[in-house]
């Protein structure tokens, strides 16, 4: 994808720490991972977002739910999958997610995606 096309649409939300050399400076290189806001949740409560991880981009709808855990809570569901994940974001400690990836790495797509929207103030 094209940098021009990426201004023309609306803003990415990289996700994750910004790609720095080790002097501390920006590298040139496109952000490996992104998310957009496709949908915004306020119309009728179901948002929809396009993550973008290398080559590979997904749509996501989410809901948030109600969290009385700490954090905020969503239920995510990829588009054209079966998989309905619940998120929490928050706090390091009220943050959590039920896919594979958080299971192993103690993060996630799902939960740096709608951080960086919360972040963003997109949500
Ligand atoms: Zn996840």
């Amino acid at each position: 994808m094209r940098e021009w096309t990426l201004r023309r649409m609306r803003p990415f939300l990289h996700l994750g720490s910004s790609h720095l050399t080790s002097a501390g400076e920006a590298m040139s290189t496109k952000p490996r991972r992104s998310i957009r806001l496709v949908r915004h949740p306020k119309i009728d409560g179901v948002g929809v977002c396009c993550l973008t991880m290398e080559r590979e981009r997904a749509f996501y709808t989410f809901v948030e739910i109600p969290c009385e855990i700490g954090g905020r809570g969503f239920a995510v569901h990829k588009l054209g999958m079966g998989t309905l994940y619940h998120v929490r974001i928050g706090a390091v400690e009220d943050t959590s997610c039920e896919c594979l990836g958080f299971l192993r790495h103690g993060t996630c797509r799902h939960v740096l995606g709608l951080q960086a929207l919360v972040q963003g103030e997109k949500l």
